[in-house]
């Protein structure tokens, strides 16, 4: 019976109790005692069915199923429905987790999931690999009093969660973990920890690789270009035909010289820890020697080379690879701007930080190349840059050391309207 039908046979059932009662009210007289009667006897009824039909609902394995009929029992059977169906979505959504709990506990990755206090809701197996977590003891603990590393804790609190980040595993120093969050809903945030030390091995094999090839090369082409260079020196009258020959030799030693001495550079920017060799570096004395070497460079090409700095702004950094990142910008500048252009080096505190500049009004870049100008060997035209006494490994060398010093590059450039690049590094990087 439907709730409705049993609603009208429930008002139905009533009329016909009162009726009888109407009835032999207006023959005795008594129509108001015996309809007070009637009703108190009816509430009454209903009231003792309401009570023990909440007292089953409230706590239905202490107290019996209560025999409810009239307008109760549809009622009850509506309420035995509703249960059921309660009762099937909890088996269906326990199913669900338990076959994600499984799925993310077969993850090669240590996923975690922090509440909004940063405390550990949950984790999988890996994790406790990993991490060294233990399911009793660190349930609702704080993730930075589990993992102290304070690289971690730097990344964990800064929020800037567009990267990721390398550290050793809290458990075995062998194991390179990359470690990356994701906030996600009201404050939470999900860390992934993925295990990298063979890609780690690997990139510190190709490091060394590069480092050693490089440091064994240095010595011999030092010797050859030493021997072309006194050839040429003591012997050019008897040359003759190999003059030629011997010139084209120097220029290609000297070249490889560079390039070696730019691998063993950026293998040394790799390998050191980011804070070593820094104090504060007197930035303006600094620019001065590069714009003297700018000129040089230039020599009768007669660029216009002129420095605005604020001669008391300085930085915290290490002198040389700071020296070697803006000389690497100036002469780049030189290099890629016709004769008699103008070069304008900047640097000043700005709104967000120390900056130092190079406007050049040269050939500029075109727009597809500007993402990758930093990458190793990366040149737009390869003739020019070679013709120019270039390796393709100056950006690079800028990047890294930015990197180490917290700044970043930032290029704008048109072709054939010169470019500007801007190093820009924090506030806190200020000597005071
Ligand atoms: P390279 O030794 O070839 O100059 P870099 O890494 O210093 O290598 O620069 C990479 C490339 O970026 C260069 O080959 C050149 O094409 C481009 N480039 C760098 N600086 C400038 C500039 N000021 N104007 C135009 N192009 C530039």
């Amino acid at each position: 019976m439907s709730l409705e039908q049993a609603w009208r046979s429930e008002l139905v059932g009533t009329g016909f109790f009162a009726l009888p009662l109407i009835l032999l009210g207006l023959g005795t007289g008594y129509l108001i005692p015996l309809l007070w009667g009637g009703l108190t006897l009816y509430l009454g009824w209903h009231l003792y069915k309401l009570y023990r039909f909440t007292r089953w609902l409230g706590k239905p394995k202490r107290h019996p199923r209560p025999h409810l009929f009239g307008i109760w029992r549809p009622l009850m059977q509506r309420v035995d429905e509703l249960s059921g169906r309660g009762r099937k979505r909890k088996r269906k959504l326990s199913r669900m987790l338990s076959g994600f709990l499984e799925s993310t506990g077969a993850l090669p990755d240590a996923t975690l999931v922090l509440n909004d206090e940063g405390r550990l809701d949950w984790w999988n197996s890996v994790s406790a690999e990993f991490l060294g977590l233990d399911r009793k003891r660190d349930k609702g603990a704080r993730i930075d009093d589990l993992i102290s590393d304070p690289v971690f804790l730097n990344y964990l609190h800064a929020g800037h969660y567009g990267r990721s980040l390398q550290m050793p595993a809290p458990v075995n120093a062998n194991i390179s973990l990359e470690v990356r969050v994701v906030p996600y809903g009201k404050g939470k945030r999900l860390l992934q920890a993925r295990d990298i030390t063979r890609l780690h091995q690997l990139e510190i094999v190709r490091r060394d690789f590069v480092a050693n090839v490089s440091h064994e090369i240095r010595t011999p082409l030092t010797v050859v270009h030493g021997y072309v260079e006194t050839m040429l020196e003591s012997s050019a009258a008897f040359l003759g035909p190999w003059k030629r020959i011997l010139g084209q030799m120097q220029v290609q030693t000297l070249r490889m010289q560079r390039i070696v001495d730019d691998l063993l550079l950026l293998s040394r920017l790799e390998t050191r820890r980011n804070n070593e060799g820094q104090g504060v570096v007197g930035v303006y004395p600094l620019l001065r020697g590069i714009v003297e070497g700018a000129r040089q460079l230039s020599g009768d090409s007669g660029h216009q080379v002129s420095l605005e700095a604020d001669e008391r702004l300085r930085l915290v950094g290490n002198s040389h690879e700071l020296e070697s990142a803006f000389a690497n910008l100036v002469y780049n500048a030189v290099r890629y701007t016709p004769a008699g252009g103008e070069i304008r080096i900047r640097w000043w505190l700005s709104g967000s930080g120390p900056c130092f500049s190079v406007t050049d009004s040269g050939i500029g870049i075109a727009p597809e190349h500007i993402p990758r100008l930093t990458e190793r060997f990366y040149r737009v035209d390869v003739g020019r840059s070679r013709e120019s006494g270039g390796t393709g490994l100056g950006l690079a060398i800028v990047k890294h050391v930015l990197t180490r010093h917290d700044g970043k590059l930032v290029v704008e450039s048109e072709p054939g309207n010169g470019s500007v690049f801007t190093c820009c590094f924090p506030h806190a990087r200020v000597a005071s």
